[in-house]
């Protein structure tokens, strides 16, 4: 019989008609991406390199999941022995109130991006924040421990990293968002992590302040590590969230966004003599603890890490 190749992106109708629409298909689906949009993702590159790897006899591919779909999708997922899904945007929050349960690290930060189906349960995990702490170890060879980092965001992915900074216990950390009243929830949320004696001149450890030019100015000089984890930087139309002049060449920038590779405020960033990465380390770090927690063995990085080269 022909082998039957899989679509690059499924729909719920798909799942409704599941073992009909991939009959045929080896080795077989069982791991995907939700997220609406999805086609841009390269969790299935890297993920699929992963099982290869590992020979292990399974496929990962992509579903567009609209927001009002994505109760359906979870049941469907379920019945259709699926190992575990990844969840992107817009998804991460709503899906945390639908799994039959939560990890600790999903809880802290209300938004889960791993599920795992274990006995027809959805159980839901958030490795979103260990793969950023891994990132910033491997691209900048330091531990959030010993950083002053300002967090540009105060979205699902801005939420993740500020929950394990606070939980690496970092030297301070500032949140800085379009919307100041968010980062002042997140910061009230964290304020337990940042009780402890590290306290440095005039600069609180904690703080919220909002994304404009005079606010970040004053916080430059007592940050080792501005990171953006707003949604700024996906279109090469979009303005920087930090405006080029302010960065200085003591700063490590971290931009979550990986699509382009080269975003304005990294090429920014090194114009000012600033050290510099995209969010590819942080994806394929919380996709290798994803792979962990689905099979439960240790995920194989550099086929992972090679897969995600261009
Ligand atoms: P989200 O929950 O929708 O949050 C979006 C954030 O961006 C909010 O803080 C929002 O501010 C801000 N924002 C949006 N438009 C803005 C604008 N025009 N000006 C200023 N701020 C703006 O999104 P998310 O899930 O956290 O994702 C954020 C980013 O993380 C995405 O760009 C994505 O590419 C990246 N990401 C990377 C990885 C990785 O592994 N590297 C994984 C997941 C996501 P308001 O609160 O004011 O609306």
């Amino acid at each position: 019989m022909k082998r039957k190749q899989p679509n690059d992106v499924y729909t719920l109708t798909d799942l409704q008609n599941w073992p009909e629409v991939t009959r045929g298909i080896n080795p077989p689906i069982r791991l995907a991406v939700i997220g609406d949009p999805v086609a841009h993702s390269l969790s299935p590159t890297m993920q699929n390199a992963a099982l290869q790897d590992r020979q292990i006899d399974a496929q990962y591919t992509k579903l567009h999941i609209k927001p009002d779909e994505l109760e359906e999708a979870l049941v469907l997922i379920r019945e259709n022995e699926f190992v575990g899904v990844n969840v992107t945007l817009p998804h991460k929050q709503r899906v945390f109130d639908l799994m039959n349960e939560c990890d600790q690290q999903a809880k802290d930060v209300g938004a889960v991006n791993t599920i795992a189906i274990r006995n027809q349960k959805t159980i839901g995990f958030n490795t979103d924040g260990i793969g950023f702490a891994q990132a910033i170890r491997e691209e900048f060879s330091v531990d959030l421990k010993d950083l002053r980092i300002l967090v540009a965001g105060a979205g699902g992915v801005a939420r993740a990293i500020a929950s394990e900074c606070g939980k690496q216990g970092c030297e301070r950390l500032v949140i800085a968002n379009r919307t100041t009243a968010r980062a002042m929830e997140l910061v009230r949320q964290l304020q337990n992590f940042f009780v402890g004696p590290k306290v440095l001149g005039p600069v609180s450890r904690l703080q919220a302040i909002g994304l404009t030019e005079s606010e970040l100015r004053a916080q430059i000089p007592h940050t080792d590590l501005l990171v953006n984890a707003t949604s700024l930087g996906l279109e090469r139309s979009d303005p920087n969230p930090i405006g080029a002049h302010l960065l200085e060449p003591h700063l490590m920038v971290y931009d979550t966004v990986y699509l382009p590779r080269r975003t304005t405020l990294l090429l920014a960033a090194e114009q000012a003599g600033a050290r510099a990465a995209n969010g590819l380390s942080m994806l394929l770090h919380q996709g290798a603890r994803a792979f962990e927690i689905w099979f439960g063995r240790e995920a194989p990085i550099s086929a992972m890490r090679a897969a995600l080269q261009p």
